[in-house]
């Protein structure tokens, strides 16, 4: 009789993806690395690509677009978040509003949300916008906040941001982006031409200016040109 090994939970392919990215990427961010334990990724992804969700790879989410890699969402994410220090009591959230631009699967968005109070995340396309929404509605996540839109004129509504995170290339931020975020907080996004982007880091300082700090490469789908807000 064949006894067949028993299936690997999504639970210990988790862990095995976080021991990954500390141990082989380097990216030490103990609480990045706790929430996205918390994650069930398997859910953001689609049906044929269940078993496969904790690949390190991007996979397809449909309409030409991909959720991100394990790795360069903890990447992202520690970016955003990594500076902040953690309180010394109550909440970790110490990041009120964080403005995400591609919500794509929700998968990162997911994330954010239980590192800071509130994610609102724009998408322009609206299947996506509505799938993702099903999908953090179902698996209860309260404090994100889904709009299909170009992220290009940013959510003038919920202004200032703490942070914003674009997760498509694009080859300069919009001076809007940076207009929507506070003094003192970070844009981060990959920048470069279709090929080839660069992961980078805006700090907006008190004076007006733009700090930058560039890490490593990444290819990413495009941001999309729109010619008004609704995309
Ligand atoms: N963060 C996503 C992955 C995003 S892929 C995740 O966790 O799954 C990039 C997304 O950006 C795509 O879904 C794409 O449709 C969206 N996008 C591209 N240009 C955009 C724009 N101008 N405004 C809003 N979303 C945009």
């Amino acid at each position: 009789m064949d006894v067949k090994p028993p299936a690997r939970r999504s639970g210990s392919k988790r862990e095995e993806m976080i021991r990954k990215i500390r141990e082989e990427y380097k990216l030490d961010s103990p609480k990045v690395l706790k929430a996205m334990l918390q994650v069930r990724r398997e859910k953001f992804v689609s049906k044929a690509d269940v078993n496969i969700a904790y690949s390190d790879c991007a996979l397809s989410i449909g309409y030409g677009q991909t959720i991100s890699q394990p790795y360069t969402v903890a990447m992202m994410t520690d970016l955003v978040v990594g500076r902040v220090e953690e309180p010394k009591s109550g909440s970790n959230k110490k990041l009120e509003k964080v403005l995400e631009i591609g919500t794509g699967s929700g998968y990162q968005a997911a994330v954010l949300s239980l590192l800071v109070k509130e994610v609102y995340t724009l998408e322009i396309i609206p299947q996506l916008a509505g799938r993702a929404k099903k999908t953090l509605n179902k698996l209860g996540y309260k404090n994100i906040h889904v709009k299909v839109g170009s992220g290009k004129w940013g959510w003038p509504e919920k202004v200032p941001f703490d942070a914003i995170l674009i997760t498509a290339a694009l080859e300069g931020v919009p001076d809007e982006l940076f207009r929507q975020l506070k003094i003192g907080g970070v844009l981060v996004a990959p920048i470069g031409p279709r090929q080839s982007q660069i992961m980078t880091r805006f700090t907006k300082l008190e004076n007006g200016k733009v700090d930058k700090e560039e890490f490593q490469n990444y290819v990413f789908v495009p941001f999309v040109e729109t010619a008004n807000p609704e995309g």
